[in-house]
């Protein structure tokens, strides 16, 4: 399903929820004043980890987080475990990766190997003779 995204009056709330009374903008995982700096809002619980998304987004699912000191480090962590999640849930339904498309035939035999000849097969050697009494 398509990953939630926060209403503007939501947004809203989380970044008035982050400001200083002085008017500056706060980053809610580490408290750096972030000031000019980009910030995004995070989804505290990884959306794609979410089983339940009817449910709609409030303020309380989100955080503000600036974008170089705790965003960008948090989503890569999330893509990992969110993979993983997706793994797991697979291999307990069952479901297999897709077949493979057969591989070709490789590379074509060089001369000299087309013109050799397979070696005559010998007949098998006994092991056991029969000794004459
Ligand atoms: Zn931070």
């Amino acid at each position: 399903m398509a990953r939630r995204e926060f209403t503007n009056a939501v947004y809203a709330q989380i970044v008035k929820r982050a400001m200083l009374p002085s008017g500056e903008i706060v980053c809610e995982g580490c408290g750096l004043v972030l000031g000019k700096k980009a910030y995004h809002i995070d989804h505290t619980i990884p959306d794609g980890l979410q089983v339940d998304k009817s449910r709609k987004l409030t303020a309380a699912d989100g955080k503000l987080l600036g974008v170089e000191c705790c965003h960008k480090p948090k989503t890569a962590e999330d893509v990992k475990i969110i993979s993983k999640a997706k793994h797991v849930e697979a291999n307990y339904l069952g479901i297999k990766a897709p077949k493979q498309k057969l591989r070709g035939p490789g590379f074509p035999k060089s001369p000299k190997a087309e013109r050799r000849q397979p070696k005559p097969i010998l007949p098998a050697r006994q092991l056991y003779k029969e000794i004459d009494a």
